[in-house]
């Protein structure tokens, strides 16, 4: 995360994350590529999606960034963030304050990137397409 990604894109990354979560409960994704044009999450997973499980996170992100939810930043602990948090993501340089990003109370998540200050600014969601290869979801997804 220490990459200076788009603002738009990498807010957007959160709330699939969170969306992901939601729906299926297995994690955040462990890789991604946020670039301006389009972009890819990698997840630990079981199976392909469907396509009206596609549809359905599409729809879901869209609600969050339509709902213009506030995104906010709050200091904690390093100690105390590992009991809520996967820290895998997370360079040490983050040092002993972690800043948790979070995004109305949709989402919350450590993080070191670049955000938007509030949901409607990353426009449209869309999914392009997703692929599964050996226990690895990818979502490949752009913003209009
Ligand atoms: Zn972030």
């Amino acid at each position: 995360m220490s990459k200076q990604y788009d603002p738009r894109m990498h807010s957007a990354e959160h709330i699939l994350n969170q969306t992901m979560v939601r729906m299926f409960n297995q994690g955040r994704s462990f890789s991604a590529h946020i670039e301006k044009k389009k972009s890819k999450c990698d997840y630990h997973f079981d199976r392909d999606l469907t396509e009206s499980e596609l549809i359905e996170i599409e729809k879901r992100v869209n609600e969050v960034i339509k709902n213009d939810l506030p995104v906010k930043e709050e200091f904690m602990k390093r100690e105390d963030v590992e009991q809520l948090f996967n820290l895998g993501k997370l360079p040490d340089s983050a040092g002993e304050d972690l800043r948790i990003i979070k995004i109305g109370d949709y989402d919350a998540c450590p993080c070191i990137g670049l955000h938007v200050h509030s949901t409607s600014e990353i426009g449209e969601f869309k999914i392009i397409s997703s692929s599964y290869e050996d226990g690895i979801l990818r979502l490949r997804f752009k913003i209009e």
